[in-house]
């Protein structure tokens, strides 16, 4: 390209073409969302320090950040009850003490006698007066120190591992380039009135002078910030607007129950179908009947009976003589639909196929040649669609517990039954509800179903929150309530982020609890064992063989033993909203009267009492969903954990929404080049929304 060789850069480039980042450094960016110099520019700093000014000794307040500038005048090591270096700056006005809990040697040097230092950090009142607890500290020379900023100091957030210096020196960078018109930024909305030029509005972002409304900058009303949350709307707009003029092209084949069978099904089922139930299979047969691809998810809380609208959309495929295929994330759950469907298709007479990637040897030839073959239905992990597993004819694919996937995920299983302009129906299915004000735009492509309605006879679980100092009174009463034939699962959650301790945490627990309960079966699963172990445990379980499971957050998701009436999670302080609801849903499927206990170690924070407080007052999904979104704001929500869906580097759908529509507005105005620099800026690559 000209600009680049004229050392000019549209920001496109990867960042490895930057001085200092290597392969290692490139990784870790890679995890913050940066991959592009642009990128650089797009990571909103979390707050700001002041380091313009420095502060005089005598003007220091307590709970007030300063950057205050002295000689040390003493230093000692003192050893009372726990060791601790302290020592004593003092500059013209007066003194205050630096006080450290741990030290290394270069500090020790550093707070020789006689030395000058500028120090940062949070002043306090101690027992010798003001003080700075490991302040952060510069060397300065004869002639002073560096020289001051005019403008106040980011700080990001969170940096997987990167040190927080090289990012800031990295973003740093890149705004110098930028300021030196280096790096050249195409500023489209400039010409359709755009209040902000796009480069001011990011140095403003990350280099606020020290008299900008700094609120405003963290909470995102700054103008800057708006400004950039405007076009990341903006941008998602119209990559949208192209999904759909791509998708009014693409074909599908209309899927029919030609031979009557999901009325088949439904009348040998031991129950009735709710009426959600019913009106979400009629939304989804009237989109099977279309000769456009269905792209439809369905929403229902727990327990709301979403297996069964999926058996019909499978079964209407199998009627017209088409292939499906259903997809879960984890074997557990993959494995139980297997064993329901096969118990509800049994009768029709058609062919279900089991694949999962442990499924190996002469059962994989048989299953996947089956595939090409005469199956009718293919049940399995994501081992379906990978390299090598091929169909006769597949007409469509159910995704469950779609937020464990991630969007391209999804997209690669919709690829995998192409022919030419042809596609396989989807349907995608989440228990994770989704507040209504956001599901539309998180929901990225998809038309929504919601089952919102539970099964007749289900009592909401009664919940308590105990702390764990109580375990022995909780064992007490489970032992009660096993003597009583009831079933119950120990929850384990992850302690640390590793499988290996979390396994081990959990099989101490069982231990222990098969020890205390020895009259019981206890069973223990986590995600470490063998899919063949846990699938035995899990059929045990079923059958009532093992009273009690002890398990870690593998039963998340999916898991039906509606015998299960008992539910103890510990470390519940822990956990969010959304997680301690899926959990809990695993009980409360029968008739019985079901309990969960929240076991939390105190003393407890105000977020964590207040997620406590929810999970006890509430079992309404949709309620703790807008609940979750208050507490934690919906970029969390919608982040990591929902992989499937949109997250925004910028914007922020509860606090933006008046802004969806002016962006509507301009997304009409903007010519095609002036999109795709938009698009390409914010989402990458415009092209793959072609042929989604
Ligand atoms: P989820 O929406 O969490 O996937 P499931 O499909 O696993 O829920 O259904 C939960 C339980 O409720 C299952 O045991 C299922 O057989 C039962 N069920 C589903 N629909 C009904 C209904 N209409 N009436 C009674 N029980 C039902
Ligand atoms: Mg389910």
């Amino acid at each position: 390209m000209a600009a680049s060789e004229s050392g000019l850069s549209a920001g496109l480039g990867p960042v490895t073409d930057l001085a200092g980042v290597g392969e290692r450094v490139a990784q870790r960016l890679k995890a913050l969302g940066i991959e592009r110099e642009l990128d650089l520019l797009l990571h909103r700093p979390l707050r700001y320090e002041d380091r313009t000014r420095i502060t005089a000794l005598n003007r220091v307040r307590p709970g007030v950040t300063v950057q205050v500038e002295g000689r040390v005048v003493h230093r000692e090591i003192r050893q009372t009850r726990r060791r601790m270096l302290l020592a004593t700056l003092a500059d013209d006005s007066g003194q205050i003490t630096l006080r450290f809990f741990r030290f290394y040697p270069n500090q020790l040097r550093l707070l020789n006698e006689g030395t000058r230092l500028r120090c940062f950090g949070e002043a306090r009142f101690g027992p010798e007066g003001f003080e700075l607890v490991h302040p952060q500290m510069t060397r300065l020379g004869p002639d002073g120190g560096p020289p001051l900023p005019s403008s106040l100091t980011p700080i990001y957030p969170n940096t997987q591992g990167l040190a927080a210096a090289t990012l800031s020196r990295l973003i740093a960078d890149a705004l110098q380039r930028l300021e030196s018109d280096q790096l050249q930024i195409a500023d489209p909305l400039i010409q359709h009135g755009a209040q902000w030029p796009w480069a001011r509005a990011v140095q403003v972002i990350h280099t606020p002078e020290p008299s900008e409304d700094l609120a405003a900058l963290m909470d995102g009303h700054h103008p800057a910030v708006q400004r950039l949350a405007a076009e990341e709307l903006l941008a998602h707009h119209l990559a949208l607007s192209r999904l759909h003029r791509a998708r009014e092209r693409q074909r599908s084949v209309a899927l029919i129950d030609d031979r009557g069978l999901v009325k088949q099904m439904v009348a040998s089922l031991p129950f009735q179908p709710t009426g959600a139930q019913n009106r979400v299979m009629t939304e989804i047969s009237a989109d099977l009947d279309r000769e456009k691809p269905m792209r439809r998810l369905v929403q229902g809380d727990v327990g709301s009976g979403k297996t069964l609208v999926a058996a019909a959309a499978l079964v209407t495929a199998a009627s017209s003589g088409r292939q499906a295929a259903l997809i879960a994330p984890t074997e557990i759950l993959a494995e139980q639909h297997y064993r329901t469907l096969s118990g509800w298709l049994g009768e029709l007479g058609l062919r279900t196929v089991w694949l999962a990637g442990k499924v190996k040897g002469r059962a994989r030839a048989e299953a996947l040649e089956c595939l090409v073959g005469d199956a009718d239905i293919a049940i399995g992990t994501h081992a379906l669609f990978q390299a090598g597993v091929n169909f006769r004819d597949l007409g469509l694919v159910v995704v469950d517990e779609q937020h464990r996937f991630g969007v391209h995920q999804r997209l690669a299983l919709a690829a995998k039954g192409q022919r030419g302009r042809e596609l396989p129906h989807q349907l995608v299915m989440t228990a994770t509800p989704i507040p209504r004000t956001l599901a539309m735009t998180a929901y990225a492509g998809l038309d929504v179903s919601v089952i919102d309605e539970l099964p007749p006879g289900r009592k909401p679980v009664t919940t308590v929150a105990a702390s764990q100092q109580r375990r022995d009174q909780v064992i007490e009463r489970l032992r009660g309530a096993l003597a009583e034939g009831r079933q119950a699962y120990w929850v384990c959650p992850l302690i640390e982020e590793s499988e290996v301790l979390e396994a081990e945490a959990a099989e101490s627990r069982a231990a222990e609890l098969a020890k205390a309960l020895p009259q019981f079966r206890v069973g223990l699963i986590h995600g470490r064992m063998k899919p063949a172990d846990k699938q035995q445990l899990m059929s045990e379980f079923s059958s009532g063989g093992i009273q009690l499971l002890v398990a870690t957050t593998v039963i998340e998701v999916g898991v039906d033993v509606p015998n299960a009436s008992l539910m103890m999670i510990e470390n519940a302080e822990r956990l969010g909203l959304s997680q301690l609801h899926q959990l809990r849903g695993r009980v409360g499927r029968g008739s019985e009267q079901a309990a969960c206990v929240l076991l939390y170690k105190p003393p407890l924070g105000d977020m964590a009492r207040a997620r406590l407080e929810v999970m006890r007052e509430t079992t309404d999904g949709f309620v703790i969903a807008e609940k979750d979104l208050e507490l934690r704001g919906p970029g969390e929500v919608l982040g990591t954990r929902q992989t499937g869906m949109l997250r925004f580097r910028i914007a922020d759908l509860a606090r933006d929404a008046d802004l969806l529509d002016p962006v509507k507005t301009l997304a009409g105005r903007l010519s095609r080049a002036e999109a795709d620099i938009i698009i390409e800026r914010w989402i990458g690559r415009a092209d793959q929304f072609g042929d989604v």
